[in-house]
C-alpha cells in the first residue's frame, strides 16, 4: 500500500504538472525541511519508559512551522511528514502567514492515566522545546491530544524558558483550553469549516440542504462539531462509526445523546442498546457503512479510509474531507468517474488553523476576542475559500484537490520568486 507520504508528494507532482509549476520549487515542497526525531525517558509507575517522538518542520517560507502534534499507536516518520506536507497547503491555501509542520507521539493514550499524560506531555516539551517558539514552530493539537495537553506543555514550555524575554508566553500553542489563553469558537472551528463547506457546496449548487441525510466515519472533534452544525442546517445523521463500531438509524440520529454516550463510554461501542428512548441506531458493518445512500459523506477518521473498494461501493453526491487525507489516489480517480464531489482536506479542515491562527494573534496582543466574532471570520473565510477553489477548478478543469494544491503550489512559488530565492 502507498504510504501517506508517497501520496502527498504525487497529489503535489499531479497538481505542479497541470499548473507548470517552477521545477525548483516543486523539489523544495516535495521534502520536509527538517526532520527531529527523538527518545525521552519518564518513570511510570516506578519503571522508566522511553517514548518515541518526531516532530517535522516542513517549511517556512511563508512564515513559523505551524501543525499539530498526534498522540496515536502508528505515528511514524512517513506518516507525520505527510501531515506537515499538508499543513504548509492549507496554510497557503487559507493566506496564513504560517510553514506547515506536524509533531507525533507513538503511544495509546488511552493506556494511561491522566497523571500519566500530563508526565508524558512534559516530557515531549522537555524534547521539543529548543526546536519551537512563537515566531519558530506552534504546535497544536490532533488527534489523540487536547486542550489539557496544550495547556500542559504551554506550563511546561514556560517553566524551561523562565527568565528569557518573557515571562509566560501562550501563543508558542494554539489550541489551549479558554482559561489558558485558548480562543473562543477554536474547540469547535475544524468541524464547523467542514459543515461551511457543505452549506456553500449546496449554495453554488442550489441545493436545499433542509432534510437531506449524510454519515460520518470519526466522532472525535472534528466529527462532533460537523455534525452538530449540520444538525442546524436540518440535515439529518443517518449512520455514524467510530474505532468501537459504526451504528445506523434511517430516522436520524440523536446527536446529543450520542456525545453524552461516547463521552461515559469513550467510543459509539454499545449505543445501539436500549438504555433510552434515542439508544436504538442498529449496529452495522464498515463495509455496510461505506455502501448506504446518504447525500453527504464525511471522512474525520485517519488517512487512507477510503480505497478502491470503498471507492467502489460508496453512494452519495458529495464528500467533504474531515480527516487529513482520507481517500487515495486510486479511490479519487474512481470517485471522478463517479461524478462525485471530493471537497478535499486541505481546504474542508482548514477551519482548525484559521481559528489557530486567531487564537496566536489574540494571545500576542494579550486580547480575547469574543465568540461570535470568531465564528463569524470562519464563516466568511471558510466561503471565501471555497468559492476561490471553486473557480479555480473551473478555470483550469480539474478537481476541487488538483485546484486547492495549485493556488498554495502557486502562492508558495510567488514567495519563493518575490524573496529572490529561486
Ligand atoms: P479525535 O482524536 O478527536 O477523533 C478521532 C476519531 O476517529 C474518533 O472518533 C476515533 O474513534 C475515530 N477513529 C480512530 N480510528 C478509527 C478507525 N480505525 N475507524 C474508524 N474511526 C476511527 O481527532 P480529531 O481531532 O477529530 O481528528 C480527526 C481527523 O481530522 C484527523 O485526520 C486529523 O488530522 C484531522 N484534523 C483535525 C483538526 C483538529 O482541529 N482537531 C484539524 C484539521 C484536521
Amino acid at each position: 500500500m502507498v504510504n501517506a507520504f508517497k501520496m502527498v508528494q504525487s497529489q503535489i507532482n499531479n497538481a505542479a504538472k497541470i499548473c507548470r509549476l517552477n521545477n525548483n520549487v516543486k523539489s523544495i515542497i516535495l521534502e520536509p525541511k527538517n526532520k527531529i526525531s527523538f527518545s525521552f525517558p519518564v518513570k511510570i509507575d516506578n519503571k522508566t519508559e522511553i517514548f518515541h517522538g518526531y516532530r517535522i518542520q516542513h517549511n517556512n517560507v511563508l512564515g513559523p512551522f505551524k501543525g499539530g502534534l498526534r498522540f496515536h499507536p502508528d505515528v511514524n516518520l512517513e506518516e507525520v511528514s505527510a501531515l506537515a506536507t499538508w499543513m504548509t497547503l492549507k496554510c497557503a491555501l487559507q493566506d496564513l502567514p504560517y510553514g506547515g509542520g506536524k509533531g507525533g507521539l507513538t503511544i495509546n493514550p488511552y493506556d494511561y492515566s491522566q497523571e500519566e499524560l500530563q508526565q508524558i506531555s512534559r516530557g515531549f516539551t522537555h524534547a521539543l522545546h529548543e526546536y519551537i517558539g512563537t515566531d519558530k514552530d506552534v504546535p497544536a493539537p490532533d488527534v489523540g491530544t487536547n486542550p489539557q495537553i496544550m495547556d500542559w506543555m504551554t506550563d511546561e514550555y514556560n517553566k524551561i524558558n523562565k527568565g528569557g524575554a518573557s515571562d509566560h508566553i501562550k501563543s508558542v500553542f494554539t489550541g489551549k483550553s479558554i482559561e489558558c489563553g485558548g480562543s473562543q469558537g477554536r474547540e469547535e472551528a475544524t468541524g464547523r469549516g467542514v459543515a461551511m463547506c457543505v452549506k456553500e457546496w449546496a449554495i453554488q449548487n442550489k441545493i436545499p440542504l433542509e432534510g437531506k441525510t449524510y454519515t460520518i466515519q470519526g466522532f472525535g472533534n472534528v466529527g462532533k462539531y460537523a455534525a452538530k452544525t449540520m444538525e442546524s442546517f436540518g440535515m439529518k445523521l443517518i449512520a455514524v462509526g467510530d474505532h468501537g463500531g459504526y451504528v445506523y438509524r434511517e430516522e436520524g440520529i440523536h446527536i446529543d445523546s450520542l456525545i453524552d454516550h461516547i463521552n461515559t463510554i469513550g467510543s459509539i461501542k454499545g449505543f445501539w442498546g436500549p438504555t433510552n428512548g434515542y439508544h436504538c441506531a442498529e449496529p452495522i458493518s464498515a463495509d455496510e457503512f461505506f455502501k448506504l445512500k446518504t447525500d453527504v459523506l464525511i471522512p474525520a477518521a485517519l488517512e487512507m479510509q477510503i480505497d478502491e473498494t470503498r471507492a467502489k461501493i460508496i453512494d452519495c453526491q458529495l464528500i467533504v474531507e474531515g480527516a487529513n487525507g482520507p481517500t487515495t489516489e486510486d479511490a479519487d480517480k474512481i470517485l471522478k468517474d463517479k461524478n462525485i464531489t471530493v471537497i478535499p482536506d486541505i481546504l474542508a479542515n482548514s477551519g482548525g488553523v484559521l481559528v489557530s491562527y486567531y487564537e496566536w494573534l489574540q494571545n500576542k496582543q494579550n486580547m480575547s476576542w469574543e465568540k461570535e466574532d470568531v465564528i463569524k471570520k470562519l464563516d466568511v473565510k471558510m466561503g471565501q475559500c471555497y468559492n476561490k477553489i471553486d473557480q479555480l477548478s473551473k478555470k483550469y478543469n480539474c478537481t476541487m484537490r488538483e485546484a486547492s494544491f495549485i493556488y498554495s503550489l502557486q502562492s508558495l512559488e510567488k514567495m519563493y520568486m518575490n524573496k529572490g530565492l529561486i
